[in-house]
């Protein structure tokens, strides 16, 4: 008998047919004789309608009261899924993420999960119950709830995984698998049978929303099998695992797009030591995250320095830049969060140059524009326009062939 996680995301619960439907995957998992532990993210379309109001009332939200807001949606989804798998006769309790306890740090809208108490959960198991666990929320040091980031629910159910030893961790969503790119972008993106985890922390960090990042990080780090499934159709989905021998030898396996970023420029800097650290400093002292960073070389004593943050945190990065701009006498601090990152992911460009040209000539033939490039062992890396994200995605996508089988791709040498 194996432990089995399944996680449903907010599309597959977005109405009382919807639950009732996901409890019958439940159900199936039973069947085959596993335990299973269930972990759900809010209805569909809540979060971001929690997140409305509080913005209606406040220009930036406190984040402490945003995570106690935030939190309420998963608390609607554990427990009429534990009442749906209750009126199927099953055992059944739904716990909040204080109630297991899920202990974070105290960051709160982006807290991180430290420790998993086992014994709640395991209790409900050994009486042949199915927990249901409220993805994406915590307990804080101080008591207080938290909340792990959009998106979270996908790492409550990989922590929960790898602290239970489960078997498997199964992603339920509204696609049947990770595609080589959004399938809502290009018709034409192809699922993949299994890729690595390596690869798939690379699309999440660039923007594949299929899985949040701090999931996949915690399946590669501590090996949990993670499985991305349809909740309405069949198939076995997309498995992400260690690199394994059988797996399809790509050259470029996917393209991730992000549109939840803005750009901040640093103009007429004084090109001396203490800079870099004086702006970035400033940044992770507020912990926002900075993404991309770009120092030109110095001229007549001046450089310009620019970087990605958040979008979400544009504003009080903006602000609280104001004052170190004027203290390190630059000339001025512009930016725009009206651009979109565009990437190409593959293990396989390791050993091909090769990529990052092909990549610049499909975009120069649309007419696209690259502000900012950024290149690691297996990723490139683009900001663009935001207008031009559809399109830059689509051309790339043709241009590595994706919606080919990896065979009778034409690859570069
Ligand atoms: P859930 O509500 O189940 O958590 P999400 O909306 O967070 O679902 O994630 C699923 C969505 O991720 C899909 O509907 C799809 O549009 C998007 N997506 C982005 N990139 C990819 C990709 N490479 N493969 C599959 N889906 C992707
Ligand atoms: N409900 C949260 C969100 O919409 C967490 C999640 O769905 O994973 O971001
Ligand atoms: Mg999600």
């Amino acid at each position: 008998m194996a432990l089995i996680v399944q996680k449903f995301g907010g599309s597959s619960l977005a109405d009382v047919a919807k639950i009732r439907h996901a409890a019958e995957r439940v159900l199936t998992e039973r069947e085959r004789g596993n335990d299973v532990v269930v972990v759900v993210s809010a209805m569909g379309g809540q979060t971001d309608d929690l997140v409305e109001m509080a913005e209606a009332l406040h220009e930036q939200p406190p984040d402490r009261e945003m995570d106690q807001l935030l939190a309420t949606g998963e608390q609607v989804t554990i427990s009429l899924m534990a009442m749906a798998l209750q009126q199927r006769g099953h055992a059944s309790r739904s716990f909040a993420g204080w109630q297991v306890a899920v202990h974070t740090d105290d960051v709160h809208t982006k807290a991180r999960i430290h420790d998993i108490d086992r014994e709640n959960l395991r209790t409900v198991l050994e009486a042949g119950g199915i927990p249901v666990v409220a993805g994406f929320q915590g307990l804080g040091p101080d008591g207080s709830v938290t909340t792990l980031g959009r998106g979270g629910s996908d790492t409550t159910a990989v922590a929960l995984a790898a602290a239970l030893e489960a078997d498997e961790c199964h992603i339920y969503t509204d696609v049947d698998g990770v595609y080589t790119t959004d399938p809502r972008i290009v018709a034409e993106a192809r699922r993949l049978e299994a890729i690595t985890f390596e690869e798939m922390i690379e699309l999440a960090s660039l923007g594949a929303k299929v899985l949040q990042i701090r999931a996949v990080e915690f399946a590669g780090k501590y090996n949990v099998p993670v499985r991305v499934r349809s909740t309405f159709g069949e198939g076995e989905g997309t498995l992400i695992t260690v690199e394994e021998e059988a797996m399809e030898k790509a050259l470029v396996s996917g393209i991730a797009h992000n549109e939840d970023e803005a750009k901040v420029t640093i103009i007429g800097v004084p090109d001396r030591p203490g800079i870099a650290h004086a702006v970035i400093g400033a940044a992770a002292k507020a912990s926002i995250n900075v993404d991309m960073i770009i120092q030109n070389q110095g001229e007549h004593g001046k450089t310009d320095f620019t970087f990605t943050v958040p979008r979400s945190d544009y504003r009080q990065v903006m602000e609280l830049l104001d004052p170190v701009c004027k203290e390190i006498e630059a000339e001025a601090l512009t930016g725009s969060d009206r651009i979109a990152k565009i990437s190409v992911v593959g293990v396989g460009m390791r050993n091909h140059a090769g990529v990052a040209d092909r990549m610049f000539e499909a975009l120069s033939n649309e007419g696209v524009n690259i502000q900012m490039i950024a290149t690691s062992e297996i990723k490139v890396s683009v900001v663009v326009d935001q207008k031009y994200t559809e399109l830059a995605v689509r051309a790339l996508h043709e241009a590595f062939e994706l919606d080919k089988p990896v065979d009778e791709r034409d690859h570069i040498h």
